[in-house]
C-alpha cells in the first residue's frame, strides 16, 4: 500500500487538533467468567488504569440480563463495553441483533463507553439516537490486521467514522514497519474529534507508548504480559512504571534504543528512571527498527532527540549521520546518536569510553597518583583478544591513550587489519599463550568466548594470565566469567563487562541531556535488574 511522503517534522504537537485532556489508560478484561472479570477490574484499579474494557466476547456463558448489571455496577473504574464479533477480530460468532441489543443494554445500565465497529455503526448509532445518557460516549472502531494504509486512506477512514456520529474515533492498524506509526500520530495529533490511534504488532509499540504525546484519547495496557487483547500491547504496569506514561506530554522529548531485536534492552528502565529523578521532560522507548535510514527520515523532528544504537544497526546508521565523532569514525561503529536543535544528527561511540575509563580507574586505584592529564594506560602493553565491534572500541581506545596495542583474533586477517590501523601488532589467539615480552601487561577479552551458555570456556589459559596485572572482559553475561575468576586467582585486578555497559550508559546520558549521569541510580538499577 502506498503512502504519502510524511515525516514527523510535519507534526505540530503543541497546536492543532483535539487533545487537551491527558490520554487515558484502559485495561482490557479478558476473563472467561464474570467472577474472573470482577477480580481483574480490581487489579486494573490497583495498577493505576483509568478505565476497564469489558470484552463480552471473552465470556464463556454470557447472560446479558444478569451479567451486564453485575459487571457495570460493580466496576471500581469507568467501563468501556466491547462485544467484538469474529468478523472484526473478536470471538463473538452469534446473532448480530442480540449482540447490538447487549451493547444497548450496557449503555442503559450505565456503561461509560461502547465500542461499535464501523461496519454497523450507522445502524447502531441510529438506534440509540436521542437515548444516549449524559457522560456516555460511542467509540466507532475500525481494525486492519494486515497493514497501515497511506495517510490519505486513513484520513478517508476517519471521515467515514466521523460521519457515523461517533463521539470517539478508533483506528487500529497493523505495523509492518515502525514508521507506520507516524501516519497514525499524524491523525491523532490533528484530529478535531477525540481519537484513539493504535498500530498493532511489535513494530507498532511506540504508537501506544507515545499516545499522550500525539494527543491520543486512550491507550490500552494489559493486565499482565500474557493477557493481551491485541498484538503488541504493553502491560499497564510497563506503561506506568517503565515508560512514565503519566509524565508524557505533547512537548516531551523522545529518546530510545534502535535495534532488532530490541525488546530485551534494559536501557528504557535506566534512562526513564534517570529522567524522572531529575524531572526531565523526556521519555526513552524501544524502537524496533528494520531500516535505519527510513527510521531517521520519518522521525526527523527535533522532538525525536536521540537514540542508542545496537545490533544490527551500529554500522548501517553511520551513513545517516551529519557528523561523526572522530574515534567513532575510526572504529566504524556508533552506538549513540544525538539530534541537535538544528536537526543535525551527531553520532558517538561510547563503548570505547565505557571500557577504557573503567580500566583507567582500576589502574589509578592500583598505581596511585598519575600526573594530571596523563592516562595510566600510556606506555602500557595492552593485549586485546578479538577484532569485532567491541574489539575495535578497545583497540582504538587504548591506542588513543598511548598504550602499545596488540590485537589477537581467531581470524588473523581481521586482527592484522585492525592492528595496522593503530600501528599495533597482530597475532592469533594461540600465539597469545606464549606472548610475554614483559610482566604487568593488560588483557582485554572482546571475543564472545565464555559468554552464556558456554560459561566453562575461556579465551586464554590460566597459566598465561600470570603475566598480566589487569584483566578486563567485555562479556557481561555472566558477570564473573571463567576468565575473570582465573585472573583473580592469579592475583590480577579485574574489570567487569558490566562496568563497560554502565559507563557507556553514563556517556550516552551526558550526550543526550548535557547533564551529569545519575551514576548511583544507574548502578542500583543495574544491580537490581541484572
Ligand atoms: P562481534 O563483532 O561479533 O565480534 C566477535 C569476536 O569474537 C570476533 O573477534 C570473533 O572472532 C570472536 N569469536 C567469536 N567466537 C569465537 C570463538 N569460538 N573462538 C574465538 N573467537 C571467537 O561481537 P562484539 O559486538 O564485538 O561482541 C563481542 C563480545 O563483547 C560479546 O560477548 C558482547 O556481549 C560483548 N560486548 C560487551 C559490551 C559491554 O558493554 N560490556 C559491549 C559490546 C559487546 P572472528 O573475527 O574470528 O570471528
Amino acid at each position: 500500500m502506498g503512502s504519502l511522503p510524511f515525516t514527523t517534522s510535519d507534526l505540530y504537537t503543541s497546536t492543532g487538533g483535539f487533545s487537551s485532556s491527558p490520554t487515558l489508560l484502559c485495561t482490557p478484561l479478558m476473563g472467561t467468567t464474570v467472577d474472573q472479570m470482577l477480580i481483574e477490574m480490581h487489579k486494573a484499579k490497583e495498577i493505576g488504569s483509568d478505565i476497564v474494557e469489558i470484552r463480552l466476547d471473552c465470556l464463556r456463558n454470557f447472560n446479558p440480563s444478569s451479567d451486564l448489571q453485575i459487571l457495570i455496577k460493580q466496576s471500581p473504574l469507568p467501563t468501556l463495553v466491547t462485544y467484538r464479533p469474529v468478523w472484526e477480530g473478536g470471538q463473538y460468532e452469534g446473532d448480530e441483533t442480540k449482540r447490538q441489543d447487549a451493547l444497548r443494554s450496557a449503555m442503559e445500565l450505565g456503561a461509560n463507553y461502547i465500542d461499535i465497529e464501523l461496519e454497523v455503526a450507522h445502524e447502531f448509532n441510529n438506534s440509540i439516537y436521542e437515548k444516549k445518557p449524559d457522560n456516555f460516549k460511542v467509540i466507532v472502531s475500525s481494525h486492519n490486521f494486515h497493514n497501515t494504509p497511506s495517510s490519505e486512506a486513513i484520513g478517508n477512514l476517519v471521515a467515514r467514522i466521523q460521519a457515523t456520529g461517533a463521539d470517539i474515533v478508533k483506528i487500529a492498524t497493523t505495523a509492518l514497519d515502525i514508521t507506520d506509526c507516524a501516519r497514525i500520530f499524524q491523525i491523532t495529533v490533528h484530529s478535531q474529534v477525540p481519537t484513539i490511534g493504535i498500530v498493532m504488532g511489535e513494530r507498532g509499540l511506540i504508537s501506544r507508548l507515545l499516545s499522550p504525546k500525539f494527543g491520543g484519547y486512550l491507550t490500552y495496557g494489559a493486565l499482565e504480559a500474557g493477557a493481551i487483547s491485541a498484538p503488541g500491547q504493553p502491560t499497564a504496569r510497563d506503561l506506568l512504571d517503565l515508560y512514565n506514561f503519566r509524565l508524557i506530554r505533547p512537548d516531551t522529548k523522545v529518546y530510545g534504543i534502535i535495534g532488532k531485536p530490541v525488546g530485551h534492552s534494559k536501557s528504557p528502565l535506566l534512562f526513564n528512571a534517570a529522567f524522572k529523578s531529575v524531572g526531565l521532560n523526556a521519555v526513552y522507548v524501544h524502537f524496533l527498527v528494520d531500516d535505519v535510514e527510513k527510521f531517521f527520515n520519518t522521525y526527523s523532528s527535533v522532538d525525536f532527540s536521540g537514540c542508542s544504537c545496537t545490533i544490527p544497526h551500529k554500522e548501517a546508521a553511520l551513513k545517516c549521520m551529519d557528523e561523526i565523532d572522530s574515534i567513532a569514525k575510526k572504529i566504524g561503529a556508533i552506538n549513540n546518536i544525538v539530534r541537535k536543535p538544528d536537526g543535525r544528527l551527531v553520532a558517538f561511540n561510547t563503548d570505547y569510553i565505557g571500557s577504557i575509563s573503567g580500566i583507567e580507574d582500576e589502574l589509578r586505584g592500583m598505581n596511585g597518583a598519575i600526573p594530571a592529564g596523563k592516562s595510566p594506560l600510556a606506555g602500557k602493553l595492552f593485549v586485546v583478544l578479538g577484532a569485532g565491534g567491541a574489539g575495535k572500541s578497545l583497540v582504538y581506545g587504548a591506542a588513543q591513550k598511548g598504550a602499545r596495542v596488540v590485537c589477537a583474533n581467531r581470524t588473523y586477517e581481521r586482527a592484522k587489519e585492525l592492528a595496522d590501523k593503530v600501528g599495533g601488532q597482530a597475532m592469533t589467539l594461540e600465539e597469545v599463550e606464549n606472548f610475554h615480552p614483559e610482566e604487568g601487561m593488560i588483557l582485554a577479552n572482546t571475543t564472545s568466548v565464555g559468554m552464556k551458555p558456554n560459561v566453562d570456556d575461556t579465551p586464554i589459559s590460566k597459566e598465561a594470565l600470570k603475566h598480566y596485572c589487569l584483566v578486563f572482559d567485555a562479556i557481561y553475561t555472566p558477570k564473573e566469567t571463567r576468565l575473570l575468576r582465573e585472573a583473580k586467582e592469579t592475583g590480577a585486578a579485574v574489570v567487569y563487562g558490566t562496568e563497560m555497559l554502565i559507563r557507556q550508559g553514563f556517556e550516552q546520558y551526558k550526550n543526550f541531556t548535557g547533564l551529569p549521569a545519575p551514576e548511583e541510580l544507574f548502578r542500583e538499577l543495574m544491580e537490581k535488574h541484572a
